[in-house]
């Protein structure tokens, strides 16, 4: 195997293309897919010293696998980040980034509005092993303050959120964390490492989706964890190496190769985006659009310091309830209902009865997730089309 040069000093969108690739002795232009389990070594004393970790080489793909690899070092580059880690999924990554460094009796803050799953680990599965979690309204950074303790090892959020688009003030988050000695984990699927970076905020760990925009075509799961080299050895390396959440070497290829028109598609997808949230205010049985990027955020200029563009997710209310809402989505021909996001197609979802429908109603109130709010993660078609399409279903309400 040869080594393209590491392009530390190259520009973002060159790293997308670029960084990571491990050609194979036939010099491929495109990445190849080693679809293996194994390796074979050449002498029972290579098979020893690799195990001793006194030979660099892979082992078994649940440990490392030359595509995975490559994906990896790529978002690592695009990040910015010291070390990357795949995983089958975005949950695993948040999984295993939480009980690969927590113990019994260590206490996490989180921010109330997540993905509903993330809300299920903090709700539900770090309490089981003794692990004490706390919830705050994320952009109140005083309820951040109250809450940490000595104990306090995580603070865990995502901006912006899932599906209230709330943004919160990554730095000042990431502040609060170190004065208490714990890290800042940061769910930056909304955002994407094109839009915003939050190592560069101070936050020490960052996990991805990238089933989500990385993808972005709809065809494979996929999680990657972005931290320092400390974090990876004491901890993560040697848990995802035992407990087995390996991401497979064809997701990997179809996610390396991904990367390398991310910046194109997630820039194009704000652009839309930007053109839909607009055309939706203009509608009278339209109510409340929310867009980071658009004035009437309330955390307009805190999303505007944090990401350079606005994302690709819409967030609106229908008038007249789960119905009206129900009927809108119904008459949709064009935008497809389903709880993905980030994909070339344009997604629709109603979040009440669907990604946040295991939440109480209480604690969905509480998050702003009215039975009206529906989310329209704008793909990549012709906008004309999608704001027909949306006109078309409107004119049905
Ligand atoms: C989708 C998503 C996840 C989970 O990712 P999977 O790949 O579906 O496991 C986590 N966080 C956010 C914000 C997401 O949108």
């Amino acid at each position: 195997m040869t080594k393209d040069a590491t392009g530390q000093n190259w520009r973002p969108k060159t790293r997308a293309v670029r960084s990571g690739t491990n050609r194979s002795q036939f010099q491929e232009t495109s990445e190849a897919m080693f679809v293996t389990s194994g390796y074979a070594y050449e002498s029972a004393e290579q098979a020893e010293r690799r195990f001793k970790d006194e030979e660099a080489g892979f082992i078994y793909s649940r440990f490392g696998n030359p595509t995975v690899a490559m994906f990896e070092e790529r978002m690592a580059a695009l990040e910015g980040a010291p070390a990357a880690r795949a995983t089958a999924t975005g949950m695993a990554a948040v999984t295993a980034t939480m009980l690969c460094h927590l113990n019994k009796g260590d206490h996490v803050v989180s921010a109330k509005a997540l993905f509903g799953s993330c809300r299920f680990i903090i709700d539900n599965v770090l309490p089981r092993y003794g692990i004490e979690t706390t919830l705050v309204d994320g952009p109140d950074l005083h309820q951040w303050a109250d809450a940490v303790r000595p104990n306090t090892k995580a603070l865990f959020l995502e901006t912006p959120a899932n599906p209230t688009l709330e943004i919160i003030d990554l730095k000042a988050v990431a502040d609060i964390a170190h004065n208490a000695g714990a890290r800042l984990i940061v769910d930056n699927v909304f955002a994407t490492p094109i839009l915003q970076r939050p190592r560069e905020f101070g936050a020490d760990i960052t996990v991805y989706s990238a089933t989500k925009h990385i993808d972005g075509q709809g065809r494979c799961l996929g999680g990657v964890i972005l931290c320092d080299e400390d974090f990876l050895t004491d901890y993560l390396h040697t848990f995802l190496r035992n407990t087995g959440p390996a991401l497979s070497p064809f997701n990997a290829w179809v996610l390396v190769k991904a990367l390398e028109t991310l910046d194109l598609r997630v820039r194009e997808h704000c652009r839309s985006a930007v053109e839909v949230a607009d055309f939706l205010a203009k509608q009278p049985q339209i109510e409340k659009v929310v867009y980071p990027h658009r004035e009437d955020h309330p955390q307009y200029k805190l999303a505007k310091a944090q990401m350079e563009l606005g994302g690709n997710v819409v967030t609106f209310e229908v008038n007249g309830g789960k119905e009206a809402a129900f009927r809108f989505e119904n008459a949709l021909s064009l935008i497809d209902i389903s709880n993905n996001l980030g994909d070339a197609k344009s997604l629709i979802t109603h979040p009440a009865t669907t990604t946040h429908s295991r939440l109480t109603p209480e604690a969905r109130s509480e998050l702003g997730i009215t039975d009206s709010m529906v989310r329209l993660s704008v793909g990549l078609e012709d906008t004309r089309d999608i704001c027909e399409d949306l006109a078309a279903a409107i004119a049905t309400i």
